[in-house]
């Protein structure tokens, strides 16, 4: 695996592999990587003919009261799981290159930033696809690798994509998960003992809910306060939302059916925790 930081070598060592007729898939990270990130770059590697992986923690997307200087970064531990994963760049840009002084260029994809955690996290999707655009220009991945678990930000780019005839394929896979449910995530080191047991009622909350989709509930009202009655009752979880929404306008339903995005965000202790299903075809959640 090769270590790039600078700009200008990221454009040529992909200049070189297209003028292979390489195919090449992006998987984009802020680093601290788990098996929900090692998943993509697996796929990425099952797909494409060259994978770069990006770790960059993209100050744009962090609000001014928000973790970006505490945020976990542990770049040698990441190389080295990259490297038993097969990834064939690892693209570790600089702060100074990617914003430099006199910055001014932002993407928004409006309407659908200011929903579910765009609410709470306001610039938060802008700075995301600021960085993603910024990336498919630098990489010019045939395919780029995103994760279900921050599911509106996958629909978010998949719309900045379509509505700027971008030529990049985006690729959305499943959540990972611990095996007793919480949704892997980087700030889940944040977690005490005891915050780590009560993260537990955002994936079974879900699931309680899932369960009730799939014996035939489809009032969305029903769906949600299943979920914050859950939730309630774990003392040291405050919500910040829960919703049922379309999949494509991210505005809340009435009813849930096919492609209805079950989500929330709750704080556990101080740490901001996302969780979220799909309701499948058949009702069934994924
Ligand atoms: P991050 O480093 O948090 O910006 O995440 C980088 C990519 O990994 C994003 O596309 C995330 O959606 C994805 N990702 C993070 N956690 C998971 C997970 N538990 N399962 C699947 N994908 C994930």
């Amino acid at each position: 695996m090769k270590t790039i930081a600078s700009i200008a070598e990221m454009k040529a060592a992909v200049r070189s592999a297209r003028a292979e007729e390489k195919t090449v898939g992006l998987v984009p990270t802020m680093g601290f990587l788990h098996e929900g990130h090692l998943s993509l770059v697996r796929e990425s590697r099952a797909r494409t003919d060259l994978t770069v992986v990006s770790i960059f923690v993209n100050p744009a997307q962090f609000g001014p009261n928000e973790d970006f200087a505490s945020y976990p970064r542990d770049p040698g531990r990441d190389a080295a799981l990259l490297e038993r994963e097969g990834a064939d760049i690892l693209f570790l840009p600089a702060a100074p290159d990617i914003y430099p002084r006199g910055y001014a260029t932002y993407v928004e994809v409006q309407k659908l930033q200011d929903r579910l955690c765009g609410a709470s996290r306001p610039g938060h999707f802008r700075g995301v696809c600021t960085i993603v655009l910024k990336l498919f220009e630098i990489v010019r991945p045939d395919a780029a690798f995103f994760g279900r678990k921050d599911a509106q930000q996958a629909i978010i780019l998949a719309r900045m994509a379509g509505d700027l005839n971008l030529d990049v394929r985006i690729e959305v896979r499943p959540i990972v998960r611990e095996p007793d449910g919480l949704a892997l995530s980087s700030r889940n080191i944040y977690l005490n003992p005891d915050e780590r047991r009560a993260a537990l009622v955002l994936s079974r909350s879900l699931a309680t809910a899932g369960a009730m989709i799939k014996a035939g509930e489809t009032r969305a009202e029903a769906v949600v306060a299943a979920i914050r009655d859950a939730i309630g009752r774990e003392p040291l979880a405050r919500i910040d939302y829960i919703e049922a929404v379309d999949p494509v306008t991210l505005a809340p339903v009435d009813r849930t059916g096919e492609g209805t995005l079950v989500a929330l965000a709750v704080f556990i202790g101080k740490t901001r925790l996302i969780d979220n299903f799909v309701v499948g075809p058949g009702g069934e959640i994924t």
